[in-house]
């Protein structure tokens, strides 16, 4: 008899995304002739950046002729994206991070939740509370977890983000061994500076742990001080993998980019305590589940990298930090307490009441999406989260009608 993986059983019945959609849609279907703002999930609105199309152009063209034509590329990723993103994004801020470091893929969301199968299943996982959700049910599909309860799986070690924690994780107290840390922030845009950091990689070095860093939203990073990379802090390169994505940066959701760094001195241990490197396993998992991302995809965030795409992506991120900042201005206005939305396409607003209420108000009343914190973690009641991505025009048509709402 075929038996299935009851650990997902324990899934909550359904993605957050899926409830706020089937919420919407019963709006919509209502209320037909009404013009619906979804400041909701966070998805770019803006178009891949000219360098980049014309990169993309010019590899279909290339695709299309015996002689240049390619097939099944490197699993890992071409060496003329890998040295880009070696020397561009890591080495020019002192990370110490080598092309063959970086694995190429088409999403930071199938790494990070992919990445937990090299690590033993009776391991003990910090993640954060309110979290990005793949980190929470990728680890309870495979096992790691205990039955959901008052919010909660049994056998996680919850990292309270709370505005008494600052929006940071405290260390926790007991000990454990895969810890997941997200800045900036999804959802709170909350952000972490150097000394914070090196407090958490300090900590994994001493207890032989290892920290999953997605750095995700690192291209809207505007204060210089702040880390773009966990590889920039001393010590990190023994305990670290980081994952990055084209797909804010560039606006890639829909063409698929990705990369994660793992490190050669990255190191976890087998059950007799004997250290194995961690980029071993992940270059064979990578190599025998995954078979490349396409060429012209691969060719189009290349040029992300060129004089002329640097131009046009700083200018795609300065387009939603100006949305995200007059969000938070407006709801700041209104006396709603707010983080995020500087160094983050995310505003992280206290609402003053259930989540989903406030989600169904906005909702019914002003006829804006947004994302209920709640459904982020225990620690995200009474929250709402609130996406700059949009056009800008609709950004201001939400947030007036937003202020007439809640005035
Ligand atoms: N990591 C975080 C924190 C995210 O918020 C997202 C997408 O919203 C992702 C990863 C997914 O990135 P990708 O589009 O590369 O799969």
């Amino acid at each position: 008899m075929i038996r299935i993986n009851e650990h997902y059983l324990k899934l909550q019945a359904s993605y957050l995304f899926s409830d706020i959609a089937k919420r919407v849609a019963a709006f919509q279907k209502a209320h037909p002739g009404k013009e619906v703002i979804k400041l909701g999930i966070g998805d770019v609105t803006r178009p891949l950046p000219p360098a980049c199309i014309q990169a993309f152009h010019k590899a279909v063209d290339e695709m299309a002729d015996g002689a240049t034509f390619r097939g099944y590329g490197p699993e890992q990723g071409y060496d003329f994206l890998r040295e880009k993103i070696a020397k561009e994004d890591f080495q020019a801020r002192g990370a110490d991070v080598a092309d063959d470091e970086i694995f190429v893929s088409d999403g930071a969301k199938c790494d990070n939740g992919n990445v937990q199968e090299i690590f033993a299943t009776d391991i003990t996982v910090a993640i954060p509370d309110p979290t990005y959700p793949v980190y929470l049910d990728t680890n309870v599909m495979a096992g790691r977890t205990g039955a959901f309860s008052e919010g909660r799986y049994g056998n996680v070690v919850y990292l309270e983000c709370t505005r008494a924690t600052g929006f940071i994780p405290a260390l926790p107290r007991e000990k454990v061994d895969l810890i997941y840390l997200c800045f900036p922030n999804n959802p709170t845009g909350g952000t972490i500076t150097k000394a914070q950091l090196k407090q958490w990689v300090d900590y994994a070095r001493a207890q032989k742990a290892i920290i999953l860093f997605d750095a995700a939203y690192e291209t809207f990073i505007r204060d210089e001080a702040l880390p773009h990379s966990i590889f920039e802090i001393e010590g990190a390169r023994e305990v670290a993998i980081e994952f990055r994505s084209f797909s804010k940066q560039a606006g890639f959701t829909g063409t698929r980019c990705a990369y994660t760094v793992v490190p050669k001195a990255c190191t976890a241990y087998t059950a007799a305590g004997e250290p194995r490197p961690v980029h071993a396993l992940w270059l064979r998992r990578h190599t025998t589940k995954f078979n490349g991302v396409s060429y012209p995809v691969q060719r189009a965030a290349e040029a992300v990298y060129s004089p002329a795409g640097r131009v046009q992506c700083r200018e795609l991120i300065d387009y939603y930090l100006r949305n995200a900042a007059l969000i938070r201005d407006e709801m700041t206005a209104l006396g709603y307490d707010c983080i995020g939305g500087d160094h983050s396409p995310y505003i992280w607003v206290n609402g003053k009441q259930d989540s989903w209420e406030f989600f169904d108000r906005l909702l019914e009343k002003a006829n804006v999406v947004c994302t209920p914190g709640v459904g982020f973690g225990r620690c995200g009641a009474g929250y709402i989260r609130i996406s700059a991505f949009n056009d800008y025009e609709k950004v201001q048509r939400a947030m007036e009608r937003i202020r007439r709402t809640l005035k």
